[in-house]
Parts: C-alpha cells; sequence; structure tokens
C-alpha cells in the first residue's frame, strides 16, 4: 500500500486527487498546528511590539495613523484568535481545514504587508533611542517567520521578502548609502532566514514522509489483525505488568461471553480454573517471561472450555499474548482416551485400562498389595444374543455392567474384557470366605430379574476368583489363574463360582495334555467307535445302534467324549475326528448284518463345518450305507447359534434321506422353541427326565407331554439312560417309542459288537443279571482293545 506524498504547501490548500486525502489532512493538520503554536507564542511580543511603537513615535508622527495602524493589527489578531478558538472546537474535514488554512494564510499575508507598512513611515523620524526600538521591532518582525510562518512556506517568502523591502526602504530613508552595510547585513540575514525556511519546509516533508511510513506501517499491522482476529480462531490478550487484563478485545470478550468492560482490569487468570497450568502461567506473567502452548481450564456459562494460551512480554512492560479455544481437540483427544481406556458399550474400563490398573496395583508397596480378581462370565449368554437380538443382548451387557458397579466401592475396578466377560478388580486383604461372599454378592446381583422395555430377562453368571496373596504371582499369572477359576466355575454348572487352587491349576494343566495329545490322536489310530443299541420298546428288539466315540490313550486309558469333546471343540480338533467318526461307524456298519439303523452325533462346530454333507455323502457312498439307514444327532446348541450353513447342512442331509434327531432333549431351556425351527425325525428324552420317572410325578408329566407334542409334530421319541426295568416299564406306558441305557447295553467296540440277537435274547430271558452278565464280557475284551488300539 504506497502512499504518495504531495511535496507543497499547495497541496494542502488546493485541490487535491482524494486518494491524498489523508495525506493532505494530516499535512495541514500539522501545519495548522505548528503555526497555532508559533502565532500563540508570538501574540505577546506582538502586541508588546505595537504598543511599544505607538508608545514610542506617538509625538514624531500623526497619531491618527498610528492608532489606525495599531487597529488594524490589533483586528488581524483578533480575527486570528477567533478563527484559532473556532479551529480549536470543531474536528474539521479535509475541505473545512483547506479554507482554515487559507485564512490563515491570507492573515499571515495581510499582518507581513500591516507590519511591512510601518517601518519605512516610521524610519525617518527615528533618531537614537527611537530607532534602535524601531530596529529592534522590525528584526523581531522579520524573525517572526521562524516562530509564525515557518510552516507555510508561501507565507513564509512572503513575509521575509516583504520585510526585507520594508526595513531595506527604512533604512534606505533612514541613513542613504551609510546604511549600506546594514543593508548587506540584511541581506544575509534574509538569505539565512529564507534558507532556515527552506529547511523547515524539508523538515516537514520529511516528517510527513516519516509519519506516513509509520502511519502505513500500523495500518498494515491494524489491517492484518483485524484480518487476523476475525479470519482466526485465536483472540489478543493484553495485560499490564500486574497481570491485570488491558485494552480487551472484542473478540476476545465474546470468546469469554463476558463485556470487555467487565474484563477490563480483572488479573487474566482469574478467568481460569487452578491448575498446575495456571500456576505456571501465573509465575510467567509475574516473572515476565514467555510461555507457549499452555492448556488452562474454564467454565463459560457453566461449559467446560480449555483455551490454549501463548504469550511473549512487550518492551513496555505489557505481556501480549494469543488465545485459542481447543475445546473441541480437547473432547476428541479425552474421547480417544476414552476409547482407549473404556468399553464403548457399557462405559466400563476396557482390557487395556483393566491390566494396566492391575499392573500398576501389583507394582505398588509388597505391604499393600493384596489383590483379588473377579472373573465373570455370563451363563448361556450367547442364547440371549442369538434370540432376541444383539441389540437386546447389548442392553443387557450395559444392565449388567451397571449393577455390578453398583456392587463395588469405589476404588474397585469393573472392566469389561469382551464379549459377555467382565472382570472386578479389588484390592483387599480379606481371606478366601470373604472373597467367596463378594463373589456370591455379585452373582446375586445379576440373578435379580432384568426388565428392559418391559420384559423381565433372567440371567445368570459363574465367577472365578484368584488372589495375588496365594504365592507370588505377576499381573499375567492372576490373570490367568482367574481364568481357569472361572472355566472350573462354569464347569460346575451355572450360577457357581470357583476360588483358584492347585487342583484348578491341575486340571487346566491336564486339559492342555488333553489338547497336545489329541492333536495325535487320530494320525496315531487312538480313537475307536463304542455302539449302544436302541430297542424299540413295543418288540423289545434292536433297531439300531448309536455311535459313541472313544479315545484309547496309551497312558491314561479309555476316555469318554465328556472328558475331550470340549477341547476338541474348542480347538477345532473336532471336525477331523468328528469326520473319522463318520467313516469308521460307515466302515463298520457295513461289515454287519441286518439293516439297523445307525444314529451319529454331531457337534455344533461340525455341523457348521462347510464340507460336512460332501463328506457324509462321500463316505455313505464309499461304503454302501443308504442315507436312509442313517440318523444324525444334534442337539439344540446347534440351532442357538443360528447359522445358515448349520440349516443348510441339515436340510441337505434330510434330503439325502437321513434323518436328524434333536438329542439331550428337556435340559435346555427353551427347547420347545427349538422343536418349532426344525422339523426333526426324531426327539431324544434326555437321561435327566428318565432317571427320576419312577418317583417323580413331575418328570412322569413331563415325559408324557414330550410323548405327546413329539406325536402330534410326527416326531418318534427316544429315551435315553435307561438303567431300570421299572423305567422301562414306565417309559413304554408314557408313550416313549424306543430306549437305550446300560439296562439294555452299554456301548461295546465294533468288534464286540453287540449283536441284534444277543441283545434279543438277554433281553426276553428279562433277567437283568443276565444283561450285566453280558456286560461284563463285553468290558472285558474291551480292556484289552486299546492294547490293540496302540
Ligand atoms: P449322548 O449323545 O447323549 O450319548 C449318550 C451318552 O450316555 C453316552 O455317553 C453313553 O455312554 C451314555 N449312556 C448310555 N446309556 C447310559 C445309561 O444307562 N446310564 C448312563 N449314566 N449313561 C448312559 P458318552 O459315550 O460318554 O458320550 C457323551 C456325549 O459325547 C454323547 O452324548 C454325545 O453327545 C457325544 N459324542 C459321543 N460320540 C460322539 C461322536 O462321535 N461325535 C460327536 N460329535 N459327539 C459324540
Ligand atoms: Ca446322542
Ligand atoms: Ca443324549
Amino acid at each position: 500500500m504506497a502512499v504518495e506524498r504531495p511535496d507543497t504547501e499547495a497541496y494542502g490548500t488546493g485541490g487535491s486527487p482524494d486518494g491524498h486525502a489523508a495525506v493532505g489532512q494530516l499535512l495541514l493538520t500539522r501545519r495548522m498546528r505548528d503555526f497555532t503554536t508559533g502565532a500563540t507564542l508570538s501574540l505577546l511580543p506582538a502586541l508588546g511590539s505595537i504598543v511599544a511603537l505607538v508608545y514610542t513615535f506617538r509625538d514624531q508622527v500623526d497619531l491618527a495613523v498610528l492608532i489606525g495602524w495599531a487597529t488594524v493589527q490589533l483586528v488581524l489578531i483578533a480575527v486570528y484568535v477567533v478563527f484559532d478558538s473556532i479551529l480549536d472546537r470543531e474536528s474539521p474535514s479535509l475541505g473545512e481545514l483547506r479554507r482554515h488554512w487559507r485564512r490563515f494564510v491570507l492573515l499571515q499575508w495581510l499582518g507581513s504587508l500591516a507590519w511591512a507598512g510601518i517601518f519605512p513611515y516610521l524610519a525617518p523620524v527615528a533618531h537614537g533611542l527611537d530607532a534602535v526600538v524601531l530596529a529592534v521591532v522590525a528584526i523581531a518582525v522579520l524573525c517572526g517567520v521562524l516562530l509564525v510562518h515557518r510552516t507555510a512556506p508561501s507565507a513564509a517568502i512572503f513575509h521575509v521578502v516583504v520585510m526585507a523591502i520594508s526595513i531595506t526602504a527604512a533604512i534606505w530613508t533612514g541613513t542613504g548609502m551609510a546604511g549600506l552595510p546594514a543593508l548587506i547585513l540584511l541581506a544575509l540575514f534574509v538569505i539565512a532566514l529564507l534558507g532556515s525556511t527552506r529547511e523547515q519546509e524539508r523538515q516537514i516533508v520529511e516528517w510527513l514522509d516519516a509519519e506516513m511510513n509509520r502511519r502505513e506501517a500500523t495500518d498494515t499491522v491494524r489491517l492484518l489483525l483485524n484480518d487476523y482476529e476475525e479470519h482466526s480462531s485465536d483472540w489478543l490478550w493484553t495485560v499490564d505488568e500486574a497481570g491485570n487484563l488491558r485494552n480487551v478485545a472484542e473478540r476476545f470478550a465474546m470468546a469469554a461471553e463476558k463485556p470487555a468492560e467487565t474484563l477490563e482490569g480483572k488479573p487474566l487468570i482469574d478467568m481460569f480454573m487452578a491448575d498446575a497450568n495456571r500456576a505456571i502461567i501465573a509465575r510467567h506473567l509475574s516473572e515476565r517471561s514467555r510461555f507457549h502452548d499452555l492448556v488452562l481450564k474454564l467454565r463459560i456459562n457453566g461449559e467446560m472450555r480449555y483455551w490454549k494460551l501463548s504469550a511473549r512480554p512487550r518492551d513496555d512492560g505489557q505481556i501480549s499474548g494469543v488465545a485459542r479455544d481447543v475445546t473441541s481437540d480437547r473432547m476428541i483427544e479425552e474421547r480417544v482416551a476414552f476409547m482407549a481406556h473404556y468399553d464403548n458399550l457399557t462405559g466400563l474400563a476396557n482390557r487395556y485400562l483393566f491390566n494396566e490398573r492391575l499392573r500398576a496395583a501389583l507394582d505398588q508397596n509388597e505391604r499393600v498389595r493384596n489383590i483379588a480378581l473377579f472373573y465373570l462370565d455370563l451363563d448361556d449368554f450367547k442364547a440371549v444374543n442369538d434370540t432376541r437380538g444383539h441389540l437386546m443382548g447389548d442392553r443387557l451387557l450395559r444392565e449388567v455392567g451397571k449393577r455390578l458397579e453398583q456392587e463395588v466401592r469405589g476404588q474397585d475396578l469393573v472392566a469389561r474384557l469382551g464379549g459377555d466377560e467382565f472382570a472386578i478388580l479389588v484390592e483387599t486383604r480379606s481371606g478366601a470366605g470373604m472373597l467367596i461372599e463378594r463373589a456370591h454378592s455379585f452373582l446375586a446381583a445379576i440373578r435379580d430379574p432384568f426388565e428392559i422395555d418391559g420384559q423381565i430377562y433372567r440371567v445368570s453368571g459363574s465367577v472365578g476368583i484368584a488372589r495375588s496373596s496365594d504365592g507370588s504371582c505377576d499381573a499375567e499369572e492372576l490373570m490367568r489363574r482367574a481364568d481357569l477359576a472361572l472355566f472350573a466355575a462354569k464347569n460346575k454348572g451355572r450360577d457357581t463360582l470357583a476360588l483358584y487352587d492347585q487342583s484348578i491349576d491341575l486340571a487346566a494343566r491336564e486339559r492342555r495334555e488333553i489338547e497336545i495329545d489329541l492333536r495325535e490322536a487320530v494320525a496315531r489310530g487312538q480313537l475307536n467307535l463304542h455302539y449302544q443299541p436302541v430297542i424299540d420298546l413295543q418288540s423289545g428288539s434292536v433297531v439300531g445302534y448309536e455311535a459313541l466315540l472313544r479315545w484309547y490313550h496309551p497312558k491314561r486309558g479309555i476316555i469318554g467324549p465328556a472328558d475331550f469333546l470340549e477341547v476338541a471343540e474348542e480347538t477345532g480338533l473336532i471336525v477331523p475326528i468328528g469326520e473319522w467318526s463318520i467313516r469308521q461307524a460307515f466302515a463298520e456298519t457295513a461289515k454287519w448284518e441286518g439293516h439297523f439303523r445307525i444314529a451319529i452325533n454331531l457337534s455344533p462346530t461340525q455341523v457348521r463345518s462347510p464340507h460336512l454333507v460332501k463328506v457324509i455323502a462321500q463316505s455313505l457312498h464309499a461304503h454302501g450305507i443308504a442315507p436312509e439307514r442313517v440318523e444324525f444327532e444334534i442337539t439344540e446348541h446347534v440351532l442357538m447359534q443360528e447359522s445358515s450353513i448349520s440349516m443348510g447342512n441339515l436340510q441337505k442331509l434330510r434330503e439325502l434321506g437321513s434323518r436328524i434327531a434333536l438329542d439331550d432333549f428337556g435340559i435346555g431351556y427353551s427347547s420347545l422353541s427349538y422343536l418349532r425351527r426344525f422339523p426333526f425325525d426324531r426327539i431324544k428324552i434326555d437321561k435327566d427326565f428318565v432317571d427320576g420317572v419312577e418317583s417323580s410325578a413331575d418328570n412322569q408329566a413331563i415325559v408324557s407331554s414330550i410323548t405327546k407334542l413329539a406325536e402330534a409334530l410326527g416326531m418318534a421319541t427316544t429315551a435315553e439312560g435307561v438303567e431300570t426295568r421299572d423305567q422301562l416299564g414306565l417309559l413304554r406306558r408314557l408313550g416313549c417309542q424306543e430306549a437305550q441305557g446300560y439296562l439294555i447295553c452299554e456301548p461295546v467296540p465294533g468288534e464286540n459288537f453287540a449283536t441284534a440277537d444277543a441283545v434279543d435274547a438277554a433281553m426276553r430271558g428279562g433277567a437283568v443279571s443276565g444283561i450285566l452278565a453280558y456286560r461284563r464280557t463285553r468290558e472285558a475284551s474291551v480292556k484289552q482293545s486299546p492294547r490293540r488300539a496302540s
């Protein structure tokens, strides 16, 4: 932004291009100011000179002329004073300034003329002291240019020239040639005065240049600052030596949502909440040292905000700085920090924070580090998720989290480790009894029904407890122990707890060994199938066999599926093991005479396997077994997972011609609903109901309704685990069609295959002892089998 400088006085007085208005105004104001100061200063000497001349020459010249002259001078002075006072009152525009200035210059010209006129008039009569007075006044008036006209070059030159002529005339008329040296002196003096006038003007122009540059610079800075203030999110602030806000900017006040007047003079740091950063800033302000990007908290209309402040001291003793609202950045940071440490769903600590807190707690002084870990897992939460939907499952998890939070003290930490697994970290010195008590309170807390959207939900959980006081252990070990205890609790059943001890660890170690060994079991030929006959309750004859897996472990002997199926499921080993079972069952069935049914158990993981149907179809084909002879038994766990692959597989098996049975019916809590999900061919009534059927009227009612329901749905029924003749008789009367159990025959290996005839003969004999005897011979032969297998 270049500013052109008008270089003459004429600029200020004459017309000027609009763009120069500011410069003109500046120049004229300066000239006017200097002029009025000089003129005011010279007022008294001027009046004195007038009085002196009138008094000195009152007798030598015509008094009327003298008085007339003095009057003119006084009028000019009076006019000047009036103009000056008018000017003082207004803040004139450029046009008015110019008008004033013209008037002033005119006044000066008139004044110069008035003075110039008097000296040649008086000189001829001036002698002795009068001449001295006249000379002094003449020189003083001539020199008045230095005081009065210095900022108006035209008036100054006019004055000097007119006065020089006047004095020359005066000297000439008074002394003639004798005054020549005085005239030379006057000429030198006039030259000096004209030089001074030029120099004065040069200085004014220089000043104008400097002033314009200065203004230009400040204007630029101001413009930049305005722009900055308007467009940036930073606000400027200034405090004085005492740290009180000064010149509070509008934007700063707006940001603080307080009027600028209210903030003015208030200590800056009083705006913020006390914390470490505020103390640091207070120190910087009092030490007058710069600081950078310190974040302070403040409340604006009850809302928490964060401002970031930077500042540096200024030369004038004040301190200037910028402030920026970083609340949203902070929010994001806090959100990120929160998400890193807290569980999104429940708002509880997440696994990461839990680990950190556990480690920190264990790192503490040995004496205080008595830590108890509670791991809590909901029983069958998957079923809730599957049947009621994930949204409801999530809400239930939130509610469980809340309940647990209510159960703990402030210093305890409740975390959600993932899924339906919660953890509670407690620092306590209480013994095992108290910890078990607390675990019971957690179980009780979640056992209370939950009401969500008017619906009642019942859940239960299992709790595993581990303590740091049980021998030295680090965070990893403590978590492992809590995990093992939880696992042990889950194995005991629902709604139970377990405190970690050595036996739990042993069981876990065993489990790991089983897992390692199981990986080799198929390859090493350690697996075998036993077959349990199923009889028709009306005819009493064998209609089929159920294939049941056995593991001939080289060291542990024969292991039943109950001891290794879970590991197999969890590790996925069930898929190759299951495929082996299927092939083996078909291969052995193909060797035996008779057209009996063969039942094969399928676990959820197997049913979910995409290759299941292909494997079955291939081995059916390979061994020439008609699909109609095969029945696949699944539990309701298969349906709970609601996988489309599972449903598709079951459907395809049925399309092959095989049948599907629902195993262990009655022990799940929503079994009836599963009956509607898939058109089963058979229901296998769980041993739990068979067990009490002779003694419990309830069990009789249940079995009777199951058989009626099955009949209505076109399904067959088989009772499992029949161990007494009473049970057998009762089941037949309650409408059950088939039965299997130790009473009839235990599962036996294929090579000791209990032929239908043998079973029939034993059953027809009616003697339980006979069957038991039969069974014993089988057992004896089974015991030799492992040797064969390994
Ligand atoms: P399940 O299908 O309910 O099999 C019946 C279980 O009851 C068998 O246990 C059988 O030995 C036992 N049992 C039969 N009669 C009686 C009785 O009168 N009294 C008593 N107390 N028990 C009786 P096992 O053989 O230990 O099998 C356990 C479970 O392992 C089976 O339950 C089945 O779900 C699963 N399983 C067995 N073999 C296989 C297999 O090849 N593949 C898959 N996926 N699972 C299998
Ligand atoms: Ca079964
Ligand atoms: Ca069963």
